[in-house]
């Protein structure tokens, strides 16, 4: 076993040795321009390309045209509200979205209140899930649209997609989700659940960084987004610029290689993840699942283990890789901003550990971290007067 042991396929994930097999060639032999269409070079990558939009769209329910690729979820995130904000303005100003959504759907959102749009932050309940009803009535006749994620990449919690696309058709407004965490992991079908338009990228399903796609609906409705990068016009006009080839063609490898082992990873990391909980229940006192119980990603796990500050935790074993949360803010030290949504007592914000599991995780990593884990927080509880006055008995007296 090697270390640092990594722990953390909620930031990224390492590129699956099949894929860079598949994206080898288009560097190199095949490097043409699939918008060159009058020699042969453009037509090996453009086919490449098409194949790989059709494998994709297949693979989450949507018709090929219907994928819009991009850099990633960040900027389909952006393409989607700010091109429904800007397309739709003339019917209203009103979007509702959720306060533990990522922060490249929340940024984009205050973006958007600053040019003059109202936005509704829906709550959620202490597992991190949105009240149905709220949603019904944050909908008025000015909504344009709705953004609910999918799964959330600290929690791992998963909403009831399919019922609010439900409500969001009933009332006629769009509906976005960020599918970031779920697609690959868990069985995703844009019809089926009603969404309009959904984020996704490679590299949170062991592709490369810097590909990502936004679906987006081309029939009942038909959604119109306005662009937001001009050039070219390439992908039907909504995001110009020349397409990452190799990119796209691993994006849609690693995509299918998800959807062949989704039920087979989904059970061995779930079984993983059930370990963990037990083993530092049994081993420790005041320990917390954050996040919701059953209706939560296989593969994630947010765990507070009070009395300990979870930096000095991952601080005190540097052979871990996890996180306090998102990899996008941990510059800065407030507890993250969905564990505060949840409304959790004070001690638990502050000692949640996220650990996101993979697909090379293994059997030995998780007993080593588990070992690691329970070692170092026994240690630095012994030197936190406040756990040893609350769990110690007289041996507070020591501490105070
Ligand atoms: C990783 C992630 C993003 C950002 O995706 P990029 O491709 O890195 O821009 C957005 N939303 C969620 C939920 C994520 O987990």
């Amino acid at each position: 076993m090697k270390v640092p042991v990594y722990m953390d396929y909620h930031a990224t994930t390492p590129v699956d040795p099949r894929v860079v097999e598949a994206m080898l060639p288009y560097f190199t032999e095949s490097f043409g321009n699939p918008a060159s269409r009058q020699h042969r070079f453009g037509w090996i990558t453009e086919e490449a390309v098409e194949s790989s939009r059709s494998t994709i769209a297949k693979l989450v329910g949507a018709e090929s045209k219907e994928i819009i690729f991009t850099s990633g979820a960040t900027e389909s995130n952006n393409l989607a509200i700010k091109g429904i904000g800007e397309a739709w303005k003339q019917k209203g100003m009103h979007i509702v979205s959720v306060q533990t959504e990522h922060k490249s759907v929340l940024d984009v959102c205050k973006k958007m209140e600053k040019l003059g749009y109202q936005v509704t932050y829906l709550p959620v309940d202490e597992y991190g899930l949105i009240d149905i009803d709220r949603l019904k009535h944050a909908i008025m006749p000015k909504t344009i649209l709705v953004s609910v994620m999918v799964a959330n990449n600290e929690i791992g919690t998963i909403q009831n997609i399919a019922e609010v696309g439900e409500i969001c058709h009933e009332k006629g407004v769009f509906f976005h989700t960020d599918a970031s965490q779920a697609v690959g992991k868990i069985p995703m079908n844009v019809r089926e659940m009603g969404i309009d338009l959904m984020s996704f990228t490679a590299h949170k399903i062991y592709g490369p960084k810097g590909i990502g796609a936004l679906y987006v609906r081309s029939s009942n409705p038909k959604v119109k987004v306005a662009m937001q990068m001009e050039g070219g016009g390439h992908e039907r006009g909504m995001r110009s610029g020349t397409l990452n080839v190799p990119g796209i063609v691993g994006f849609a490898n690693a995509l299918e290689l998800c959807s062949q082992s989704m039920d087979e990873d989904s059970k061995r990391l779930s079984n993983y993840r059930d370990k963990m909980v037990a083993a530092f229940s049994s081993q420790l006192d005041g320990v917390y699942l954050n996040g919701h119980p059953t209706m939560r990603l296989p593969n994630n796990l947010n765990i507070s283990f009070t009395y300990i500050e979870n930096d000095a935790l991952m601080m005190s074993m540097k052979d871990v890789a996890v996180s306090t949360g998102s990899a996008c803010s941990t510059a800065n030290p407030e507890p993250s901003h969905v564990l505060k949504a949840l409304r959790l007592p004070q001690e638990r914000l502050h000692s949640a550990i996220r650990f996101g599991l993979g697909r090379f995780t293994t059997e030995e990593e998780v007993d080593y971290v588990v070992n690691r884990v329970v070692e170092n927080v026994k240690k630095l509880r012994e030197l936190s007067p406040a756990y040893q006055s609350r769990f110690a008995g007289r041996t507070a007296a020591v501490y105070n």
